[in-house]
């Protein structure tokens, strides 16, 4: 952090009010910083809006995706191991570049086949799938089709696969 701006998990922290106060002070002094903290806030407003339009399916998942990026970010800060450290805020910056993908409400179409990971059919793969797909996993109203990687069950390992995919069909 001693050098050049924050990184996003950092970023996403200052917009909770949970950064450091080396960092707090950076995004204070800096426009660049700053109008990334808002982008973040935006982004968390979206991913509010979507929970409450699914209001009938779990109303206690509050912002799922940035959640984890920030609770990777504290068990990233709480260990002394650099790899350690580098791999959670690796895992956090996906996470955080898949919820970036919610912004310009981009859709995705794909030519190959997209059923099981179009959790919500609309016909593309995008972030609201992988959002969708979590809260029915953490209602339990799963179904075997969104089975995305095969593996027997239907947890939260699927829901990082929509995720991946997501970004994979953006970029
Ligand atoms: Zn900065």
């Amino acid at each position: 952090m001693s050098e050049g701006h924050p990184s996003a998990i950092e970023l996403e922290l200052a917009r909770t009010a949970e950064a450091s106060p080396a960092v707090t002070l950076h995004v204070r002094g800096c426009g660049i910083c700053r109008a990334e903290v808002a982008r973040l806030e935006e982004l968390a407003a979206t991913l509010r809006g979507i929970r409450e339009s699914r209001i009938e399916v779990s109303a206690d998942l509050d912002g799922r995706v940035l959640w984890h990026a920030r609770s990777r970010a504290r068990v990233a800060r709480r260990t002394s191991s650099g790899r350690t450290l580098a791999r959670w805020a690796a895992a956090a910056a996906v996470v955080l570049a898949v919820a970036t993908t919610l912004l310009p409400g981009g859709l995705h179409r794909s030519g190959l086949a997209v059923a099981r990971e179009d959790v919500d059919g609309n016909g593309t793969i995008d972030i609201r799938d992988a959002l969708l797909l979590a809260h029915e996993v953490e209602a339990g109203h799963v179904s075997g089709t969104r089975d995305v990687n095969g593996d027997g069950v239907v947890n939260e390992e699927d829901v990082r696969r929509i995720a991946l995919r997501a970004v994979a069909l953006r970029s």
